[in-house]
């Protein structure tokens, strides 16, 4: 059996091997390595792939939210709701912008945004809601779409472990994660569900004149060339990376139905054990699996982490520690008690190894694994 991984990208690498170096190849021959042919072919391939006007490539995932909330023209104290059980760029990019981040609680259930949350935290300085679609699910769009509307507020979506997701409106509408706001950004760091070699990002809007203010925010705030309209930063994707994310991108919908396949195994495996939440499918969003974020009830988790590494299967805990109690957020507005649901979340998750590779052979030694020390 081949050694346990949380993912395995040289098994994945291996089976495209040849595609991917043939990419590399044509990139270093063309000597076109900022811009050019490979970033323009991928921008309009991940357009028809998610249906959406505006693709905006950028450096990463903190960066594309960064661009994001620049483009909308939010000035210093705005307010920016945000979830607290999220990775922390979430919130970072709005401190330093000088917004004020304002964290709400998440579901239980979905460990995405809570609407009623949402709802009691707005305030007359409101201006933007940062949703995280967080493990792959998106979050209840259609009432954080709804709210946005009736406030007049933003919506940026962070799509940045959720590509590929599609959220079902009531009216039959269905749309790609990340396309349903004002913007969407999302992240192609290695580990992401499409990951490049190295550090990558993107924007995506059906908003001509956003995709417009976005694109030269990216470029160093310049439409004309050498004329700079407003202040931007330095933030690309460059073709090595957007000639890799091409040919991944052809297999996108193939990596997530492995990543499916592996949670359906976890979750069957798991269905009769009281103790194990396996994740909840809401029936308006597809699941990508990002990740497979377990609920433990009654068990010692750095115990079964223990473990489980004896064994050599890897559990990681995202996130130990919800934004409100992180130390640089430190903020006379919170404490601990504040966000139950989050810190309850980050008491009692665990993940398991998630990716496009596995095999029924290591699926079946990890869950035995977990049943062994748990019933
Ligand atoms: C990965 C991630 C980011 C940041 O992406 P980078 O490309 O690493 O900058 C932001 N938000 C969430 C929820 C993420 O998972």
């Amino acid at each position: 059996m081949k050694k346990i991984q949380m993912v395995d990208l040289k098994s994945q690498y291996e089976k495209i091997k040849d595609q991917v170096d043939a990419g590399i190849q044509e990139v270093i021959d063309t000597t076109t390595f900022i811009k050019g042919g490979k970033v323009n072919d991928f921008q309009k391939n991940l357009e028809k792939y998610l249906d959406v006007k505006h693709v905006i490539p950028v450096g990463n995932g903190t960066d594309a939210l960064q661009i994001a909330l620049m483009a909308l023209g939010l000035k210093q104290g705005d307010e920016v709701i945000t979830p607290t059980f999220t990775f922390i760029a979430t919130a970072e990019v709005v401190a330093l912008l000088g917004l004020t981040p304002v964290v709400v609680d998440v579901d239980f259930d979905t460990f995405n945004i809570s609407v009623e949350s949402v709802k009691k935290a707005i305030t007359p300085k409101t201006k933007a809601i940062v949703p995280v679609h967080l493990f792959g699910q998106n979050a209840d769009m259609e009432a954080i779409l709804e709210l946005a509307k009736e406030y007049g507020l933003y919506v940026v979506e962070d799509a940045c472990q959720s590509i590929g997701s599609v959220y079902n409106f009531a009216d039959g509408r269905k749309v790609k994660s990340g396309c349903m706001g004002n913007i969407g950004c999302t992240s192609f760091f290695p580990s992401k569900n499409l990951g490049c070699y190295g550090d990558g990002g993107a924007l995506f809007t059906n908003d001509d004149e956003l995709a417009a203010k976005i694109r030269a925010i990216a470029n160093h705030g310049m439409v004309v060339r050498y004329h700079h309209d407003i202040v931007g930063v330095n933030s690309r994707l460059d073709s090595i990376q957007a000639a890799i994310l091409d040919v991944k991108l052809k297999y996108l919908d193939e990596y997530i139905y492995n990543r499916q396949a592996a949670a359906n195994y976890y979750d069957k495996a798991f269905e009769n054990c009281e103790r194990l939440i396996v994740p909840v499918r809401n029936e308006k969003s597809t699941h990508v699996f990002h990740q497979y974020t377990l609920k433990l009830r009654n068990i010692d988790r750095a115990g079964l982490q223990k473990y489980l590494e004896s064994k050599g299967i890897p559990a990681m805990i995202y996130y130990p520690v919800p934004l409100h109690l992180q130390k640089a957020y430190q903020d006379e507005r919170y404490k601990p008690g504040d966000f139950p649901v989050a810190e309850e979340l980050s008491a009692c998750v665990l993940s398991l190894p998630m990716h496009t590779e596995l095999s029924v052979e290591q699926l079946e030694y990890i869950t035995k694994s977990v049943l062994e020390y748990v019933v």
